[in-house]
């Protein structure tokens, strides 16, 4: 690849785009905002690759925000979805498929007894709020500072992803009638969580977050913060609530349950269940579910909901990810990449910390350690900008934003683990 990267094609549609749609883009982060810069205007994708329209190649580390778990474009996956768009694009009616999916849900993620299938992660996390709701009769909720559970109005206070990426503190037009049910703690930080429930008696309908999270960048919990949260929810009648729409089938196949055997009541998912179409679900007890419409009456609906190609998507993608080794190839390369930036950054002269788990990852522009969203802050966001624009110069696509994980594939190779590597060298020596 030569330098500096051609983008005129990119910037050409880039700016038409800026003109009919707000910022030019359907979601915030993609827009490069953080980081400053032309954003890439892709053109196609393939396996751990992605092409802009400028003919630019790049190793993919976003993979459309975490489905392309296979690489994109899975043969298998393709194949399956040509099969099934002779049937037809959608039913609006029960099909087989759905039942597949659902079981193989339920097989694999400990806490999931029955499952909602919804079209994003978003949808998944504002019903299973209101289901929290209906099941306890509370109406509060206590979510973690950094952490993202979609775009709906109670989610919106100290929320991670772009909310933190673009600095919003909260969002106009969310009513503070709503927000004011939204306690919120420092993740990590079990006496906030039960000083909560102290000062809230028998109002908390229940705590949700991410098990793992992402959307601050990557930051796992501490031992114990899990099981901790698992006792003061029963202790205290409220229920717990795993968001798993970006760990869910990653960090393994039963997600983050199933790593730390710690099971919550309710879990949401979304992107790798869909493999690649546009999926979200919630599940969990069996008593719980039970309430949902029309098995009970909590009401949640949806015109596209349990669509013939998205769940045409989603079992092929779950099928591929049951053969054997795939969890441990995700986790032996995330770790040659992980570890191979953290000595260069050391080499380098660059203060930056991080870790992965499994297919996840991120790297933090701060000596660390990093516990929470307050910890990620102190990140030099400058230095992450210019690392992101050298590395994408040198071909490698990364999360534009220092607070946002990094997804690898089944189709990232060790090649291309040490071609990333190679340009990190030369990036980080040039900072
Ligand atoms: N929860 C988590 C943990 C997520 O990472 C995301 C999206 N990144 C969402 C919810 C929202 O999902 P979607 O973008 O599909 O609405």
């Amino acid at each position: 690849m030569t330098l500096p990267l051609t983008t005129t094609k990119s910037e050409e549609i880039f700016a038409s785009a800026q003109k009919i749609m707000p910022g030019g883009v359907n979601s915030p982060v993609r827009a490069f905002k953080s980081v400053g810069g032309q954003p890439i205007v892709f053109d196609r994708v393939k396996g751990a690759y992605a092409w802009d329209v400028d003919g630019n190649q790049y190793i993919d580390y976003v993979g459309s925000w975490g489905p392309a778990i296979c690489g994109h474009a899975h043969p298998d996956v393709i194949n399956a979805l040509k099969a099934a768009l002779e049937k037809g694009t959608s039913f609006g009616a029960p099909c087989l498929l759905e039942n597949i999916l659902a079981e193989m849900v339920i097989d694999a993620v400990p806490s999931v007894e029955m499952v909602r299938f919804v079209n994003s992660g978003t949808e998944a996390c504002l019903s299973v709020l209101r289901l929290m709701r209906a099941f306890t009769g509370r109406e509060k909720l206590i979510k973690f500072e950094g952490c993202y559970h979609g775009h709906g109005d109670m989610f919106l206070v100290k929320a991670g992803s772009g909310v933190a990426t673009l600095g919003l503190p909260d969002s106009p037009g969310v009513p503070k009638s709503v927000t004011i049910s939204t306690l919120t703690a420092p993740y990590n930080d079990l006496e906030a969580v039960k000083q909560l429930f102290n000062e809230n008696p028998g109002e908390i309908a229940g705590v949700i977050l991410e098990p793992i999270v992402g959307n601050a960048g990557f930051i796992p919990p501490d031992g114990g913060f899990l099981e901790g949260l698992r006792v003061l929810t029963r202790e205290n009648g409220a229920l717990l609530v795993f968001d798993e729409v970006m760990t869910g089938f990653r960090i393994a196949y039963g997600g983050v349950q199933e790593k730390f055997g710690v099971i919550p009541d309710l879990t949401t998912l979304g992107k790798v269940i869909g493999g690649g179409l546009p999926v979200g679900a919630y599940g969990g007890r069996r008593d719980i579910m039970s309430m949902v419409a029309p098995a009970g009456p909590m009401y949640q609906a949806g015109t596209l909901s349990g669509n013939p190609l998205a769940m045409t998507a989603g079992i092929k993608t779950l099928e591929l990810l049951q053969k054997p080794g795939t969890y441990e190839y995700l986790d032996k390369i995330t770790k040659k990449l992980s570890n191979g930036l953290l000595q260069i950054a050391k080499e380098t002269g660059h203060a930056a910390c991080g870790g992965q788990i499994s297919g996840m990852f991120g790297l933090f522009f701060t000596p660390g350690p990093v516990h929470n969203y307050e910890d990620a802050k102190k990140s030099d966001l400058a230095k992450f900008s210019r690392f992101h624009r050298g590395m994408l110069e040198r071909g490698i696509y990364l999360a534009p934003s220092q607070f946002e994980a990094g997804f690898t594939s089944l189709a990232h190779t060790d090649e291309d683990i040490d071609k990333t590597l190679a340009a990190a060298r030369e990036v980080m020596s040039s900072l």
